[in-house]
């Protein structure tokens, strides 16, 4: 139902910027008669809720931003996430790590395991959270992160990247153990954790073994420094099994009808 009056009020909010009010109006104005509230709890309870409305929207855009910022390769949660068919992986640990607590002391995780069995799925999903959480985050892969210190390093602002790096909460390295890293590479990986070590979370996910990253980063040495300061407080979650990417794919071929068989004639 539109009156003149409400039309009117319907402006009103439009000029002042009560756009969650002036969409609720009719409902709030019917509302509050059969409640017959006073003069001051409407009032109350109409700018509480425009106050809120106002609150919640800041905080998505806030979370947004974050989310912009921390250049995902793709969006995923947990809740997208099939516990059932990663048995090796304790849905609690995640669980605990998805409360942030770990981020508050800035304490790191590791994701290990074989190509396909979820570590970029949930360090996305924990980045999210973070996010969420209205922390900066930043995503990068092993070899993206090395190519961009090397490059800063080339270019003499070495020390401005490292601050960059060193500015999210949270800080996901995908990937390492794909690409073997040389020793300059090593280098400025260790710099940058030695930068990060006890001031800001760092999510590893790997798809070797801890005990094989001396010929990941080409230098036994180099890669017990940096696992020392990775591990000193730190979240390792090892997961074992098959790749879900593969299982996809053969789900896909037993759904995938089969032409009928002409006997030979
Ligand atoms: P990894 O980084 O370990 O190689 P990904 O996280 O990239 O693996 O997973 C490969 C694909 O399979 C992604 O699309 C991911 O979302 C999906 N995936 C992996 N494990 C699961 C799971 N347990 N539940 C749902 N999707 C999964
Ligand atoms: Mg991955």
């Amino acid at each position: 139902m539109t009156t003149p009056q409400l039309d009117r009020l319907a402006g009103h909010c439009t000029r002042l910027r009560l756009h969650r009010v002036g969409v609720e109006l009719a409902t709030l104005l019917e509302q509050a008669a059969k409640r017959e509230l006073g003069y001051a709890d409407f009032l109350d309870e109409v700018l509480g809720l425009e106050i809120q409305s106002k609150h919640a929207k800041h905080v998505a855009m806030h979370v947004a931003m974050h989310v912009a910022m921390a250049r995902f390769p793709f969006q995923k949660g947990l809740e997208s996430f099939d516990w059932k068919f990663q048995p090796s992986i304790d849905p609690k640990v995640i669980k605990e790590l998805a409360t942030g607590r770990y981020l508050v002391d800035g304490d790191n995780v590791l994701l290990l395991g074989p190509p396909g069995v979820g570590k970029t799925h949930l360090a996305v999903a924990l980045g999210l959270t973070a996010c969420t959480l209205g922390l900066r985050t930043m995503f990068t892969t092993a070899a993206g992160l090395i190519t961009t210190l090397g490059k800063a390093l080339y270019e003499n602002r070495l020390e401005e990247r490292l601050k960059v790096l060193t500015q999210p909460t949270l800080l996901i390295i995908d990937e390492i153990g794909y690409i073997p890293i040389d020793r300059q590479g090593a280098n400025l990986f260790f710099q940058l954790i030695s930068r990060r070590y006890e001031r800001g979370s760092v999510l590893v996910t790997s798809n070797q073994s801890l005990g094989a990253w001396g010929e990941v980063f080409g230098d036994p040495v180099i890669a017990s420094a940096i696992l020392d300061r990775l591990l000193h407080h730190a979240t390792t979650v090892n997961i074992k099994g098959e790749s879900y990417r593969l299982k996809e794919k053969r789900r896909a071929g037993l759904l995938r009808p089969v032409a009928p068989v002409e006997p030979a004639e």
